[in-house]
Parts: C-alpha cells; structure tokens; sequence
C-alpha cells in the first residue's frame, strides 16, 4: 500500500483513483489516524471525524492531506494535458 509522511508519521494511502485522460472523476482517500479524508472532483473534501461530520469545518485531517492531494491533482493535470497534444 502506498503511504505519506505527514508530520513525520506514515498514512495509509487508501485508494487513488485517477481515470486516464478524465480529470473530472478523480478520487483520492487517505487514511490518517481512525479517519479516512476523501477528495473527490464533484464534492471537494469530506472527513468522516465528528468535526467534519457534525460541525461541517475543515478539519484537521482535511488540512494535513491538502498539499498531498494538490499535488496528485497536478500530475493529473499535466498528464491530461499532454495526452491531448
Ligand atoms: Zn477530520
């Protein structure tokens, strides 16, 4: 399983699931601590931790994962984009 180190520590990531050539379905989970952060393309982020659940605030969880899901999401971009050239 593929992992990232967020403030030193392993996470487990989940499942990355970039289509070829469609980057408008493009979904990543990442497990950290007891929660599983999911970045999907039609509904941005989601936390199952209480404080996103219930309180609907960024949590911490979403924040740590942001950067590594930015960086997914241009790789996919940029493959995207020269597929099509
Ligand atoms: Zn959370």
């Amino acid at each position: 399983m593929e992992t990232i180190t967020i403030n030193n520590k392993e996470r487990a990531i989940k499942s990355v699931n970039i289509p070829d050539n469609e980057i408008k379905n493009i979904e990543i989970i990442v497990e950290i601590k007891n929660y599983e952060v999911t970045y999907n393309t039609n509904e941005g982020f989601k936390c199952n931790c209480p404080d996103h659940t219930y309180r609907h605030t960024q949590c911490k969880h979403i924040l740590k994962v942001i950067p590594y899901i930015n960086k997914q999401l241009k790789k996919a971009y940029i493959t995207a984009l020269q597929q099509k050239e």
